[in-house]
């Protein structure tokens, strides 16, 4: 039973590195919160993702 390796969300592709100060992962990242709570960031990250996706 590992622990699943928690990737941020918001940096596609990267694992979370607690960046953002408090943040035990991306479950209560408060840069997360604030991404999925704003229409437009969160439509900036969809977009990201299908560009990554889109990659490769
Ligand atoms: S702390 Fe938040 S923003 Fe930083 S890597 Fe983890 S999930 Fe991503």
């Amino acid at each position: 039973m590992g622990k699943p390796d928690p990737k941020c969300p918001i940096r596609p592709g990267e694992a979370c590195l607690l960046c953002h100060p408090g943040a035990h992962g991306p479950e209560d990242c408060g840069l997360v919160w604030l991404v999925m709570n704003d229409p437009e960031l969160s439509e900036q990250l969809a977009e990201l993702r299908r560009e990554m996706a889109a990659a490769g």
